[in-house]
């Protein structure tokens, strides 16, 4: 088994280390020190412009869209790279949920939603944000929705309440799941609709404060009206009722950017408690290194954040060779084993650091405040490990285990409805 990356995608990590230290990680201070994604909105323009000259830009975007049309293992890769900095993705043009809305309209979209949505997404020009998730029902059931969208002659009508709209202050356009058939099966009663954000009606309500954060722009959740919104038939995303399904398709490849960018996210961590550790003195001539329980700290977390990477890549592997319906059981496992990891190093590095670890002087609490949904968003963890065990108590005859998030359908079957 070759375990050695591929030429392009070597060269590419040195080219983004290299951009790292130039420009990433200055604007993460800045962005540490204002406390304002908006404010250093200038300085990340211009910092995407170079990104785009060093031939970086949308690792994941094929090459007739402006990307660099890397594969999923390799765009995996990449995704550890840039997840190192919260700036990362955002910089190099592969951010949520803007990455997975892309790949909707890719595999989805009609060639007029391509012109006019997909081009300028994948050029950066615009934003876009992924409105399923609502106040007064459960995300982890998504084929349980009280938003509506009412047939009426050539348009829908869209009403209702949604929140944990990500990044929806600023974006050109929601891609909205909404019921069109309440009447037919759960996973057959929604459909995704794209809502640009000046239709009347649309209404951010407020951004949702998040551990403290108010949020802004694109590092915001908002909770969005939708009241009477109307939009041609022709915005319909991929056939009629089957936004469950592409839900799940959206979910499949955007749960291996978020689990490399969460190994990412353990390795800087990482680095940081090995830093702490190897200077912080304890008392004279003794250091935080020289405490077993911080070397077992260090070696549990190298050994976790290995094992994950190895569990993620093969996955993403999986996905390529057999398809998201096949490796469905490991897309499911990495999610939960991965934002395990992820949370488990980022708190011995907060714990290695004492009280700063707390503060705004390390990117450590920014990472802690922002990270913690990883056990959350794309399907809470419980919700994984129930489906999974489900699926393998089903091949020793165990049938009648209850299953009422409707995560367990089957993955990537959009084309058969
Ligand atoms: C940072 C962040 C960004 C997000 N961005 C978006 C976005 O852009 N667009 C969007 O639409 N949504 C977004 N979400 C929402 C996210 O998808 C939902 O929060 C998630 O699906 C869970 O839904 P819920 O919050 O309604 O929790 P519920 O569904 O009410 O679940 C609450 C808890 O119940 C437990 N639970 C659920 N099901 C089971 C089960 N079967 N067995 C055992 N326990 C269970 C879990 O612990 C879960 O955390 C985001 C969330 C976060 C935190």
């Amino acid at each position: 088994m070759d375990f050695s990356l591929p030429p392009r995608v070597a060269d590419a990590v040195g080219k983004v280390r290299k951009l790292f230290e130039t420009d990433v990680l200055p604007l993460e201070a800045e962005l540490l020190r204002r406390k304002s994604f908006k404010a250093i909105l200038p300085e990340l323009a211009a910092a995407r412009q170079k990104v785009k000259a060093a031939g970086l830009w949308a690792p994941h975007v094929p090459v007739e869209w402006g990307g660099m049309g890397l594969s999923l293992t390799e765009h995996a890769r990449i995704s550890e790279e840039l997840g190192k900095s919260p700036l990362g993705h955002y910089l190099f043009g592969c951010q949520a949920p803007d990455a997975g809305n892309m790949e909707l309209l890719l595999a989805h979209g009609s060639p007029e939603q391509k012109d006019k949505w997909l081009k300028p997404l994948a050029a950066g020009d615009i934003r876009s944000c992924f409105s399923m998730t609502e106040p007064d029902l459960p995300g982890s059931n998504p084929t349980w929705l009280g938003t509506t969208a009412a047939r009426d002659g050539d348009h829908y009508v869209i009403n209702g309440r949604k929140w944990f709209t990500t990044g929806a202050e600023g974006s050109a356009f929601a891609i909205v799941m909404a019921v069109t058939n309440p009447e037919a099966p759960p996973h057959l009663r929604a459909s995704q609709i794209i809502v640009p954000t000046d239709t009347p009606g649309f209404r951010i309500v407020r951004n949702v404060s998040v551990m403290g954060e108010p949020g802004e722009d694109w590092a915001s959740h908002a909770e969005v009206d939708y009241e009477n919104c109307r939009v041609p038939v022709s915005n319909l995303l991929g056939p009629e009722n089957a936004g469950f399904f592409l839900a799940q398709e959206r979910l499949g490849p955007g749960r291996i950017h978020h689990a490399m960018r969460w190994i990412g996210i353990a390795e800087r961590a990482f680095d940081m408690l090995c830093r702490r550790a190897a200077e912080r003195p304890m008392s004279p001539g003794k250091r935080l290194a020289d405490k077993q329980i911080v070397q077992a700290w260090i070696a549990e977390s190298r050994a976790e954040i290995d094992a994950a990477r190895l569990y993620v890549m093969h996955t993403a592997w999986r996905i390529e060779k057999e398809g998201q319906h096949e490796a469905r059981d490991a897309v499911s496992a990495i999610k939960f084993f991965t934002a395990d990891v992820l949370t488990k190093v980022l708190d011995r590095a907060v714990q290695a650091h004492g009280a700063l670890g707390l503060t705004d002087d390390t990117i450590l609490s920014w990472l802690w405040r922002h990270e913690r949904g990883a056990h959350i968003y794309d399907g809470a963890d419980e919700v994984h490990k129930v489906s999974l065990a489900k699926r393998i108590l089903g091949r020793y005859g165990v049938k009648d285990l209850d299953s009422p998030s409707g995560v367990g359908a089957p993955l990537g079957r959009v084309r058969d409805k």
